[in-house]
């Protein structure tokens, strides 16, 4: 059938954004939406599972942690309305994979080129610290929906925990224990069957700030990822 996958990723995501099951991130980002930071004390914040976001033909996968408490939580897009949204999307945009450098909110236009956009847990955890039982609930969503992308060729994890979490994906994927050790740049191939993985630190403002990760060296990345993805 003609567009299957979109169906299937519209179908799935309707099921994570209903999604109750872990009752400490349930509790956790309704009480965040109806807290609100001050500046956002009018916005109806989203305090749901956060859904990926992007391209459905995407060849590449960008992976974060989870959802940011008055970012993604509150606009209900992921990597969307804060500082680590503004960085990423800025050098996407860079790399010719956004037709604009901010996400600011749901309606702002941004739309992904040949890219898609997801999180290994989706509600966001206390401290952004989700659980070893949390992130093991929500991975089943991960597996299913990179199993739906038709053309998926990269994933791109963003920062350690969306690395061990992509690794075990693909270890789920390919039913045996995959291994890899975090370094930014660095690209991982398990076999031809499986994506390769990309490693990134994560675009948040501790390690923008800090000068662990900088524009330059992200653009350079996502340019490398790019490129394997489109070969
Ligand atoms: S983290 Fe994942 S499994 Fe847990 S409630 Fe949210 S969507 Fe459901």
């Amino acid at each position: 059938m003609v567009n299957s996958h979109r169906t299937q990723l519209a179908a799935l995501t309707d099921e994570i954004v209903a999604c109750r099951m872990c009752t400490r991130l349930v509790d956790w980002r309704e009480k965040i939406g109806e807290q609100k930071r001050a500046s956002y004390r009018d916005w109806d914040y989203w305090a749901k599972p956060v859904p990926s976001f992007g391209d459905p033909d995407a060849s590449l996968v960008l992976l974060g942690l989870a959802p940011a408490a008055h970012g993604g939580n509150r606009t209900g897009r992921v990597f969307t309305g804060d500082a680590s949204a503004t960085f990423l999307t800025s050098a996407m945009h860079q790399a010719g994979l956004a037709n604009q450098p901010n996400s600011d909110h749901r309606d702002d236009g941004l739309v992904l080129c040949g890219a898609y956009i997801g999180a290994a847990v989706r509600c966001v955890p206390p401290g952004d610290r989700p659980t070893p039982e949390e992130q093991k609930a929500c991975l089943p969503y991960l597996v299913r929906e990179l199993k739906i992308l038709p053309n998926l060729k990269v994933i791109m994890a963003l920062g350690h925990i969306a690395f061990r979490a992509t690794l075990q994906t693909l270890s789920d994927m390919a039913g045996a224990k995959l291994r890899g050790k975090f370094r930014h740049g660095e690209v991982y191939r398990f076999g031809s069957s499986l994506p390769i993985m990309v490693a990134s630190y994560h675009p948040s403002p501790r390690n923008t700030n800090t000068g662990v990760l900088s524009m330059e060296a992200l653009v350079k990345v996502l340019n490398q990822a790019k490129e394997l993805s489109q070969n």
